[in-house]
């Protein structure tokens, strides 16, 4: 995670943000953008659908940003599936023409690397938050770290890593 500050609070705690725009900073901010949880990233993907939403805040966000942020949010989660799945099909169309492998190995295999990939380009542009849940604890990783410092100062958990 580069350039990230993980921050860990208890499940049940009713957690507080700053009072200001997690993306620009801009002061008050009413208008939340909801974020879930689901658990960690893998697991996330192959088993969101059947796990559920198990983890609901809404961060602050500026009437500017927070349409950003919720548009970004669902790019990915949709990218995370479509552009695997269009490489996968794309390898049988490449493959049959050229004469290489389209077996079931082949096929997944393209569909894993793509998504490998693209996990490792998310990674290095990490949203304004990500949150994780281990246990009955969970972990907002932030991009600002002033931000995260604030975050721990109102939830007074100031177990960070
Ligand atoms: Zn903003």
């Amino acid at each position: 995670m580069s350039g990230t500050t993980v921050v860990q609070v208890p499940r049940d705690l009713q957690v507080r943000f700053p009072d200001r725009c997690i993306e620009c900073g801009l002061p008050e901010c009413h208008s939340g953008v909801p974020v879930w949880g689901f658990g960690n990233k893998w697991r996330r993907f192959f088993f969101w659908w059947w796990l559920g939403k198990r983890y609901k805040v809404e961060i602050p966000a500026c009437e500017l940003c927070g349409p950003r942020i919720r548009r970004a949010r669902t790019l990915r989660d949709w990218m995370r599936y479509v552009v695997p799945i269009s490489a996968s099909l794309l390898w049988i169309r490449i493959a049959s023409a050229l004469g290489l492998p389209s077996n079931m190995f082949a096929i997944f295999g393209v569909f894993l690397l793509v998504l490998i990939i693209m996990e490792w380009q998310f990674t290095r542009r990490p949203h304004c938050v990500d949150i994780d849940i281990a246990n009955e604890r969970v972990s907002f990783e932030f991009r600002d770290t002033a931000f995260a410092r604030d975050f721990v100062h109102l939830n007074q958990e100031p177990e960070t890593d």
